[in-house]
């Protein structure tokens, strides 16, 4: 009641001191947003049934149905994850864990085998497994990665290289020296040059033929068919800091990868909607979100002059167990709460575009995403 009187009495002055009404404030705690200046969605039409020759695999890690549901509604009640033809669901369970994390993750969709909690690309014994990359290049595909976060974080790790352990860094870095992914973006520069045994990756990543890197605008203007782009030390900013950095950089890894005529296969990961679940923090959630879907706008509208590409978007599991409250779609505003600073077991939504974008309705297994993939482009596997 006592507050009731005193929101009055405040409401009632704040005129007075030409700060609007208290409803009309920028909203700035970690539990509601309001998004100030939506994007426009262009409807862009998916193709009609056709070869497949390129498959683009787009993770949005931690993004679960919650996550893009803040999105929609801060951007007005639209996104252009809408224009993808078909859904499905995927289940995340790790092999050991019913709530997993990016490593068993993404070792299930790069590799069709679950694993154990905090391992990347090997078995639940350890051992090596061939992941989506490898076998798409020993297929005569071109393949790329790029990441908002360190390129020796979990989700790049489980297709590039392979540790029981996600945490050595130093020792995913080396891994990358055979991975023999043509085009390599994103950050984590200090696992390559600032190490415990003094190598210097960069240098034996140059010896392999690898054209390196260190910021945005260099890769950006490159034409080199085989890159290695570290762009900062650690993880790239969050947005909107970060800028249109990740969406070009994305788009520039499929316009380097497009000039092997076999195909290829691209991971492209909105990596950090993970870290914002993680410090319950909604407004960030919601500009990861707002990034990552406007990476997969112009990945759709590349696709679409293209051709003879398939897009597939999902998450490795969802983060902070968020739950919407509140929201406007008119205005943009919405609020939620989070359960955790972990991860949650719930499914993860899949969404497909392009052709073959029908092969993924239905609730299934992540690992059968890796199936599906591998079917689809072709891909013969042998040792
Ligand atoms: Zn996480």
């Amino acid at each position: 009641m006592i507050k009731r009187v005193l929101v009055a009495a405040v409401s009632l002055y704040l005129p007075v001191f030409g700060l609007g009404q208290t409803g009309q404030q920028p909203i700035r705690d970690n539990l509601q947003y309001t998004l100030q200046v939506p994007y426009p969605v262009e409807k862009i039409p998916a193709p009609k049934k056709g070869k497949i020759k390129n498959v683009i695999l787009l993770i949005g890690d931690g993004m679960g149905l919650t996550q893009v549901s803040a999105g929609w509604v801060a951007n007005r009640g639209q996104l252009y994850l809408e224009q993808c033809t078909h859904t499905g669901m995927s289940k995340t369970t790790a092999a050991n864990k019913l709530i997993t994390d990016s490593g068993a993750g993404a070792t299930a969709m790069a590799s069709g085998q679950k694993t154990i909690y905090h391992a990347v690309g090997v078995d639940t014994a350890g051992t090596d497994l061939h992941t989506l990359t490898d076998i798409a290049k020993r297929n005569g595909l071109a393949t790329g990665i790029a990441v908002a976060c360190s390129i020796t974080d979990a989700t790049p790790a489980s297709f590039a290289a392979n540790n029981i352990d996600r945490e050595e860094e130093e020792e995913i870095a080396t891994d990358f020296l055979n991975s023999n992914v043509d085009v390599l973006f994103g950050g984590g520069r200090r696992y390559f040059n600032n190490r415990k045994d003094q190598r210097d990756l960069l240098q034996e990543m140059n010896a392999k033929g690898y054209q390196v890197i260190n910021s945005t605008a260099e890769f950006l203007s490159t034409r080199q068919a085989k890159v290695l782009a570290l762009v900062e030390d650690g993880q790239l900013d969050t947005a909107p800091k970060r800028g249109t950095a990740f969406q070009k950089a994305a788009i520039h890894t499929l316009d380097l990868l497009k000039t092997n005529r076999t195909g290829f296969f691209a991971l492209l990961e909105g990596s950090r909607i993970d870290d914002m679940g993680h410090m319950n923090n909604l407004p960030g959630v919601v500009e990861e979100v707002l990034d990552f879907d406007q990476t997969i706008g112009k990945v759709l509208q590349w696709a679409a002059k293209e051709g003879q590409t398939l897009v597939i978007i999902t998450a490795d599991h969802e983060t902070g167990g968020l739950t919407l409250l509140d929201g406007d779609k008119g205005t943009g505003y919405v609020s939620g709460k989070f359960s955790t600073g972990g991860h949650s077991g719930v499914m993860v939504p899949v969404y497909a575009w392009g052709p073959g974008a029908e092969h993924f309705t239905g609730i299934y297994e992540n690992t059968e995403l890796f199936r599906k993939i591998q079917s689809l482009l072709r891909l013969r596997q042998r040792n």
